[in-house]
């Protein structure tokens, strides 16, 4: 079976993420693109997340992406924002039910190659452009 959401065959995508993020925890060449393989992956996946939290998501990948925001400095807006009691909604969700309504993307995870930290960074980035250009189409 397909996933249901990002349209990976067999569903390998989650499989595919816990990898990612082992081999981005242990080696800091492939952890340098984190930020990207975690909200791309989210922003595929918005079952995992609430309505207001996909829509943090889509914000936080252009940041990354078209406002070239360095990572540090976006984590730490954000726990500024929390902190202050700023941010109020929910970013995550249980309650397993996609906020968006897309089954097919330009790209999924199962497009990164890992052979060196090289490739995988470029094709990191490549997956995650092509979801922002997908999910700036979706209105919710
Ligand atoms: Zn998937």
């Amino acid at each position: 079976m397909n996933c249901p959401e990002c349209g990976a065959p067999e569903t390998l995508c989650q499989m595919r993420f816990d990898e990612f993020l082992a081999l981005e925890f242990t080696d800091a060449g492939y952890g340098a693109i984190h930020h990207l393989t975690v909200t791309a992956y989210m922003i595929q996946h918005s079952s995992k997340l609430t309505r207001e939290g996909w829509l943090h998501e889509r914000e936080l990948l252009r940041e990354f992406l078209v406002e070239n925001k360095p990572p540090a400095f976006i984590r730490k807006q954000n726990r500024d924002l929390v902190d202050s009691g700023k941010r109020t909604f929910k970013i995550k969700s249980r309650d397993g039910k996609p906020v968006i309504n897309k089954t097919s993307w330009t790209k999924t995870i199962l497009n990164v190659r890992t052979e060196n930290a090289e490739v995988y960074c470029a094709d990191v980035s490549a997956w995650a452009r092509a979801v922002l250009e997908d999910a700036e189409t979706i209105k919710i």
